[in-house]
């Protein structure tokens, strides 16, 4: 019988374990953690995973913040904004919203945050770190995925872990993350020239999928018995729907789910892990301060 591992539910309990430790804080005199986002131009997702953070921030009881810059802004007026965010003594962490529109260098913005203030652990800095195995701040899907894994308990110790994706956000720090003591996964990491891509897939005890391509994983993929962790948020139209849209992963969850021991659902897996990963970032840059 497959499980759920219900990211919507574990982020609850995170947020009440958060929230409690905000109220202890400030009863004591202390000002609240401060979250700040920015979100260049109008694309509709972005705005949905913006507005997410700000209400989760609330409800922790974090003090946000959005800066809301236009599509025409220029790579050199929104790097003044990160100097502004670097430099301001309120803010504990930051976020700049991916993707930036195509006349930005991301990286180039990337680079520019300080490490200190990095909470979405896109960094060189934190990267390298975490690949060392330092105190970093982790990024937030793959530390989602990690928590998730850790809470419900699921055996990962010699445990081979597919991760289909190389992203830099998600697939290669979920690769480098599981395979480090604690976890101690045996992993493959598989992009799109990788040849042998089912007979991998189908070895695979823990198979993490961030592809970005919606349904993409079939039941003759994935193993018996296998945990799986599905990443991909996809919206499809569906006039059933009051917002006219709805959200399905990278997985196929109709004929997968059953082969299944333990899977992520879509909606209501990995992305509320990965909002309240973004708080315990923002909580751990409060406290360093
Ligand atoms: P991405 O940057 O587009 O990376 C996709 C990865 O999949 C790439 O490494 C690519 O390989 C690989 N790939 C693409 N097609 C493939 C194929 N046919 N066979 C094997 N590998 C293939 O995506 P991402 O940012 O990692 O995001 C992945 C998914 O997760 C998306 O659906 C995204 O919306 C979702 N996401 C969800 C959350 C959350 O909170 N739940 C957070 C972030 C992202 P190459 O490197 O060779 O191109």
């Amino acid at each position: 019988m497959v499980q759920l591992l219900d990211g919507k539910a574990m982020a609850l309990q995170i947020k009440d374990e958060i929230a409690n430790e905000v109220r202890n804080l400030t009863a004591q005199g202390h000002r609240a953690p401060h979250l700040a986002a920015v979100i260049v131009g109008e694309d509709g997702a972005s705005k949905t995973y913006v507005a997410n953070k700000e209400k989760a921030s609330h409800e922790v009881g974090f003090t946000s913040s959005v800066y809301r810059m236009p599509e025409s802004t220029t790579e050199e007026q929104l790097l003044e904004t990160i100097a502004f965010l670097n430099n301001d003594p309120d803010i504990d962490g930051f976020i700049v919203q991916l993707p930036l529109p195509k006349h930005i260098n991301e990286q180039n913005i990337i680079n520019a945050i300080s490490p200190d203030k990095d909470v979405d652990g896109f960094t060189p800095i934190n990267i390298g770190r975490m690949v060392l195995g330092e105190e970093c701040f982790v990024p937030a899907t793959p530390m989602g995925i990690c928590t998730l894994l850790k809470r419900y308990n699921i055996e990962t110790a010699g445990k081979h872990c597919v991760v289909l994706g190389r992203s830099n956000i998600v697939g290669t720090p979920a690769a480098n993350l599981l395979s480090r003591k604690g976890f101690d996964c045996t992993v493959t990491m598989c992009h799109s020239k990788t040849k042998n891509l089912k007979e991998l897939c189908l070895q695979a005890d823990i198979l993490v999928v961030a592809i970005g391509k919606a349904e993409f994983v079939t039941a003759d993929m994935v193993k018996d018995g296998a945990v799986l962790v599905d990443v991909g948020i996809h919206r499809v139209e569906d006039a059933t729907k009051k917002n006219g849209y709805r959200v399905i992963g990278d997985v196929k969850h109709s004929e997968v789910d059953a082969k299944c021991s333990w899977v992520t659902p879509v909606p209501g897996g990995v992305g509320p892990l990965t909002i309240v990963s973004l708080l315990e970032n923002t909580l751990k840059a409060y406290k360093r301060r």
